[in-house]
């Protein structure tokens, strides 16, 4: 049986081979220069789809400013990606560069063990480019740093003040990107928002954290969370700790 199984994967495995396309090519939309090679056209096509059809959706929900079109690059293999993206033996499938470019590694089943929805990866991805860009185009507009080493300052205060697990829960809330039994199992014993900073858990449990928030507070009050560098007390009045509880309660009677 198992043998059987092993000769078709490796068919299909084959047959995929020859079908994915060889060399770069382009897909332009209106909003998305999409760069691939080594997947199938049609996946190309659906997920410049994808992309666009959450572009109004989510930079409207966040309150993004102006955004100049952004490059996507799609690689066939962990490989590609990471001489792509210059990181060392990295596992991830995605990586933004910018507020205007974002890597992807394409996984299915021939090169991942439960390959997630590309077309969610994307736009977890784009999020993160909007989340930049409203971060940037914040500090421009409140002369936060000094023209000549704007980039510099901007990216050392990023770095040391803008939360990590935010940075990711919101990119898995705007893509859809949650299952009941991987917060469950990401919940175990009720992790704080700090500790999801430093911890994988945050891709199991991160939808629910701006769902939480969204449904006490409203959505309206996203871009100034966002913009605020996620201070609770300003935006919603409530210290992180307060939050927390009530996010702890929120997922144990939703999930
Ligand atoms: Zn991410």
């Amino acid at each position: 049986m198992l043998g059987i199984t092993a000769i078709v994967y490796f068919s299909f495995s084959l047959i995929r081979k020859s079908r994915v396309v060889k060399e770069t090519q382009l897909i332009e939309s209106e909003h998305f220069s999409l760069n691939y090679k080594g997947i199938l056209k049609s996946e190309a096509e659906e997920m410049s789809s994808a992309l666009e059809s959450n572009y109004h959706r989510i930079r409207i929900e966040l309150d993004d400013p102006n955004h100049d079109k952004i490059n996507v690059f799609v690689h066939p293999t962990q490989k590609d990606f990471n001489t792509a993206t210059g990181l060392k033996n990295s596992t991830a499938n995605g990586t933004s560069r910018g507020p205007f470019a974002f890597h992807l590694k394409f996984e299915t089943w021939y090169n991942s063990f439960l390959p997630p929805d590309m077309n969610k990866v994307a736009v977890h991805e784009f999020t993160h480019c909007v989340q930049l860009n409203i971060l940037i185009q914040d500090a421009i507009a409140k002369k936060k740093f000094k023209n000549e080493d704007f980039d510099k300052e901007f990216e050392k205060f990023y770095l040391e003040n803008y939360p990590q697990w935010f940075w990711e829960a919101i990119c898995d809330y705007e893509a859809g990107m949650v299952n009941k039994t991987s917060v469950n199992y990401g919940m175990k014993g009720n992790p704080t928002l700090k500790e999801l900073n430093t911890s994988n858990q945050i891709y199991n449990v991160g939808y629910t954290i701006p769902e939480y928030l969204v449904s006490i507070y409203g959505k309206e009050k996203l871009p100034d969370f966002i913009k605020s560098y996620c201070n609770f007390e300003k935006v919603l009045g409530v210290s992180e700790q307060e939050f927390e509880n009530g996010w702890h309660k929120y997922v144990s009677e939703n999930y």
